[in-house]
């Protein structure tokens, strides 16, 4: 088999697929490496939020078309209280299988002759003088003109670079598809508040949902054994009574990285190999679509104007500084209060007084709005939201 190719991507996850995607469009040779069997299942909310389903768009596969369910917000759930955040009125989030979108992007990437992907586990980059221009595998040898990280949270490949990572954190996670009658079809994903767990219930169609709960080791070691019995003992307890298990249970350690930069030694960093976010924001999926599409045209300013290579990466660097400084507030506020049962019924009982405010937070989130649409103002006239929807 040919060994080079004008772009190498390392991991075919929701990054490396939606880039090779694009650049495929341009009948741009790539190379992606994959070390799993292709495409890889693994722990996930499956909740891809507007900004996503906009970027999924984008990238030129229509959400919609693919099976799921659209969901138009959040339906929280603490030990006492119950409210309900909406997105904006044009702004749709949509559940779908992780398996699903993962089998459509490959499919669609490779379905542009000149993408290959080839099952082999990168293990350190190749440099010709000090840029990355090439990937050692186990099975062999690859070279590019460019080379892209897309191998997900710990990015062994920018470890093995030397580019530095900053570690914050750690989420234990579990996941266990459902079939609950209607539940497929609910229009908002359930959010559970029960510290240490934190548990998002997803409608991805067909009657199913995808119970995923995320929690510390203490709690991960408690429920592994009997997640089934977890969520019937659960204020969630009734969806779950009658409900048949549709998928094998996973579970996953999760840690958080921040890197200090999202490209270095001439190679991109993209989605979560740039940086992670807490999964209780929702957000990683999106923020893998939208950085493949940055990457997207720093390659192809890299590929067409090569002397202007380093200006394509300080501006590929500037775009996802920008991405993930409107995140990392928002990060740190919900993993604080997520993580205690009183500071959750906190959170839940200001979403329920301020709930214009909270629905304007949700869209600095889930659509990336600026902070400045939020109504601070409105904090002064607390209201209260009165239960509707499907749930
Ligand atoms: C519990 C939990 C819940 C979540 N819930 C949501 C949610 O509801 N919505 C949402 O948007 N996001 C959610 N996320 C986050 C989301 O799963 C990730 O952000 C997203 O998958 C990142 O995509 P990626 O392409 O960057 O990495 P990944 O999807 O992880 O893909 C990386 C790929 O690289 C491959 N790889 C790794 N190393 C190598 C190597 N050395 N050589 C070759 N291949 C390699 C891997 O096998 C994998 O296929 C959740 C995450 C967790 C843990």
């Amino acid at each position: 088999m040919d060994s080079t190719a004008e772009v190498i991507i390392v991991g075919a996850g929701m990054a490396g697929l939606a880039l090779a995607m694009q650049l495929g469009r341009q009948g741009r040779p790539v190379l992606i490496l994959e070390k799993a069997a292709a495409p890889r299942d693994k722990v996930c909310g499956e909740g891809l939020m507007p900004l996503g389903v906009a970027a999924l768009a984008r990238v030129g596969l229509e959400p919609g078309e693919l099976p799921g369910q659209d969901f138009l917000g959040l339906l929280y759930r603490s030990g006492r209280q119950e409210t309900l955040l909406n997105f904006g009125a044009a702004a749709q989030g949509r559940g779908i299988r992780r398996t699903v979108l993962l089998e459509a992007l490959q499919t669609a990437a490779l379905g542009y002759s000149t993408v290959r992907l080839l099952q082999d586990e990168a293990i350190a980059p190749l440099r010709e003088g000090g840029t990355i221009r090439g990937v050692r595998g186990r099975g062999g040898e690859y070279r590019g003109q460019v080379v892209v990280a897309a191998d997900g949270v710990q990015s062994r490949f920018a470890h093995a670079a030397g580019l530095p990572m900053r570690p914050y954190g750690y989420r234990m996670g579990l996941r266990r598809h459902y079939r609950v009658p209607g539940g497929g079809t609910w229009d908002r994903v359930r959010i559970g508040l029960f510290a240490p767990h934190d548990v998002y219930l997803t409608p991805v169609g067909e009657d199913t949902v995808l119970a995923t709960t995320m929690t510390t080791h203490a709690g991960y070691d408690a429920v592994k054994e009997n997640y089934g019995d977890f969520l019937r003992a659960s204020p969630f307890g009734g969806i779950f009574r009658g409900a048949e298990p549709v998928s094998e249970q996973m579970g996953w350690h999760h840690p958080l990285y921040a890197h200090r930069g999202h490209q270095g030694q001439g190679m991109l960093l993209v989605g979560d190999a740039g940086g992670s976010l807490d999964p209780c924001l929702g957000m990683g999926i999106s923020l893998a679509l939208l950085t493949a599409q940055y990457a997207h045209e720093a390659v192809t300013a890299m590929l067409e104007r090569p002397e202007e290579r380093a200006q394509a990466l300080n501006k590929y660097e500037a775009a996802c500084q920008q991405l993930y400084r409107h995140y990392r507030i928002f990060d740190y506020i919900f993993r604080f209060m997520v993580l205690s049962k009183a500071r959750g019924e906190l959170l839940m009982w200001g979403m329920r007084h301020w709930p214009e405010t909270a629905d304007a937070i949700l869209g600095a989130v889930a659509e990336c709005n600026p902070w400045r649409g939020i109504p601070w103002r409105s904090l002064l006239f607390p209201g209260r939201r009165d239960m509707v929807g499907k749930g």
